[in-house]
């Protein structure tokens, strides 16, 4: 893990070191001093940090067909990191409906897009959300939106489900929610162990879910039927 360190000070070696600048890999046995390698980064434009990085990677930033790539891969990743500028309670917004309706509501097969904190790189699936409400109903098409919220970062696939869970849990107020996950991750894929065909499940339950086993299992049983791997 990779933490930027905010605090001012000196580190552990002793050595003076300004805020937001040092770059510290647990264990402390690679640190990349921020002044050492030409300066402010944060002052630097983000595509040419791109650029940077397609030269340390052996290519040269200035061949034709990689002329527009540092702008591409910013816009990119702004759109992948979007939300970071998005909360759960505004992305539900006023579409929260008193409602009477006690049994449960199932949304199957909502695409996930996200990218693994470690590697940076994709993974991607489906996410099955249920909920029994207790007074109220959201807007199906919010409940899709709310994956985005948490989806939309750098994840790890247990905490995206814990995250959707949770903002369920305290948005709708529900009597119980479930969320499952199944994803292929492309660190795993294309790099390490090279497993291309496995995929990771994850769920996260609250209230009815949690304390009632044939809640559990009817959920379970109905986002997991008519199974199809994922392509
Ligand atoms: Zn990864």
């Amino acid at each position: 893990m990779t933490t930027v360190d905010e605090s001012a000070g000196t580190n552990s070696d002793g050595e003076k070191v300004r805020p937001g600048r040092t770059l510290e890999r647990s264990g402390g046995t690679s640190r990349i001093d921020v002044e050492g390698v030409g300066g402010d980064l944060a002052d630097v434009p983000f595509p040419d940090l791109v650029a940077e990085m397609i030269r340390r990677l052996g290519d040269n930033p200035a061949r034709e067909g990689l002329l527009k790539t540092p702008e591409r891969v910013e816009k990119s990743l702004q759109f992948l990191t979007r939300g970071y500028a998005l909360s759960a309670e505004e992305t539900v917004g006023d579409a929260l409906f008193a409602e009477r309706h006690h049994n449960m509501v199932i949304v199957k097969d909502i695409e996930m897009y996200s990218l693994c904190e470690h590697h940076m790189l994709p993974f991607f699936g489906k996410v099955h959300i249920a909920y029994i409400p207790d007074g109220n109903i959201v807007g199906l098409s919010k409940v899709a939106r709310l994956v985005e919220v948490f989806a939309r970062r750098l994840q790890v696939q247990e905490r995206l489900t814990e995250e959707i869970a949770q903002s369920l849990w305290e948005v709708i107020q529900p009597q119980g929610v479930g969320v499952v996950i199944e994803a292929h991750h492309l660190c795993m894929m294309m790099r390490g162990v090279e497993k291309q065909n496995s995929w990771t499940i994850t769920s996260a339950m609250r209230g009815a879910f949690l304390e009632d086993a044939r809640t559990r299992d009817e959920f379970l049983r109905l986002c997991m039927s008519d199974h199809r791997p994922l392509r």
